[in-house]
């Protein structure tokens, strides 16, 4: 790319023409859109800014932290991990390979729930008044903070069985919410780490706490609604994954199982003993898993399914199911 005889000065828009014409030819995805934003990242700008200094010349320091950025995309790392950054629910979250990327589908989940639990009369807690829900992988923690930011009066439970991940989660929520104690991150699998939870970990949630002893017969948290964006991946279809996820995403947030579904399977029997009646559980779910988890739910005693909602590319991507009888597993 540089000229080392000529000393070439190479600026800002020399550098996105050359470097998105690259990208191309190496089958990059949304080449122009790439190029500059690892050109705005190595030089510590806002993208916008690029626009306005285009013919700013980098100096050699910053030309060759562009090229070996451009060098690992050319590796098909994702460009968030070079970053460290991608957007959800109008957020920049921290990520790192130790989590899954959020993806825009996602937000679908999201949205969902607060159309579902903006009716708190409905969904509330009968003993606190508030809502108290879980996420059940967080990864970088996208869900939770997102549902944090809309849904004020809300407590949310949020594990990972990654301690890494939590680490990334637990930074977004500082680094991205007012209150970052409405949310509390607990290390282990699926609801598990809500079956007997330290106390410490919920003590100073008072009456907004769902863990309540000697309220029943089970120290479980209880939720008005759980909500969980799985590894829905199958085996095969994780072999045909592009580089940029197979090669780089952590494995263990996308693989379900042999058939995508395990996870699934998992959820479902457990997590009827986690939800105060008529609450919610709401599912992201991979293209063509409507049918299937949808006969899990109806095979599922004490869950009914309650909607199944599509995304934007018309893909049926959230499936809620409610919790109908009162028995106390
Ligand atoms: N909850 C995170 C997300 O939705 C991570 C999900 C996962 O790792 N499967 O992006």
């Amino acid at each position: 790319m540089a000229d080392e005889k000529t000393k070439k000065q190479w600026t800002i828009l020399e550098l996105i023409q050359w470097t998105t014409h690259y990208f191309q030819n190496k089958g990059i995805q949304s080449p122009r859109l790439t190029a500059e934003l690892l050109l705005a990242y190595t030089l510590g700008v806002e993208r916008i800014s690029l626009y306005t200094h285009y013919d700013k010349p980098l100096n050699s320091r910053e030309l060759a932290a562009f090229k070996e950025n451009i060098q690992r995309r050319i590796r098909r790392e994702p460009t968030q991990y070079i970053t460290g950054k991608q957007e959800f629910w109008s957020m920049t979250f921290k990520v790192t390979p130790d989590v899954l990327i959020p993806r825009p589908e996602t937000e679908l989940l999201v949205e969902t729930a607060l159309r579902l639990f903006k009716q708190p009369a409905q969904t509330a807690d009968p003993l606190s008044g508030s809502l108290t829900l879980a996420d059940i992988g967080t990864g970088s923690g996208n869900i939770a903070i997102a549902l944090a930011k809309e849904l004020k009066n809300c407590v949310i439970y949020a594990s990972d069985i990654s301690e890494k991940a939590l680490e990334v989660a637990r930074y977004n929520a500082k680094n991205l919410l007012e209150n970052p104690d409405q949310i509390i991150f607990l290390k282990g699998d699926l609801l598990q780490p809500f079956e007997k939870p330290d106390s410490s970990q919920v003590e100073g949630l008072g009456t907004r706490s769902p863990y309540r002893e000697g309220t029943g017969s089970s120290n479980k948290l209880k939720f008005n609604g759980i909500l969980c964006n799985p590894p829905y991946i199958s085996e095969k279809d994780y072999a045909g994954l592009a580089p940029e996820v197979g090669q780089y995403e952590p494995k263990i947030a996308l693989l379900g199982g042999k058939d995508g579904l395990s996870y699934y399977r998992r959820l479902l029997s457990t997590s009827v003993g986690y939800l105060f009646t008529q609450g919610y559980l709401i599912l992201e779910i991979g293209f063509g898993q409507k049918e299937a988890v949808q006969k899990m739910i109806e095979r599922t005693p004490g869950l009914t399914l309650q909607e199944v909602v599509k995304d934007y590319a018309g893909i049926d991507r959230v499936v809620v199911a409610r919790r109908v009888d009162d028995a106390r597993p």
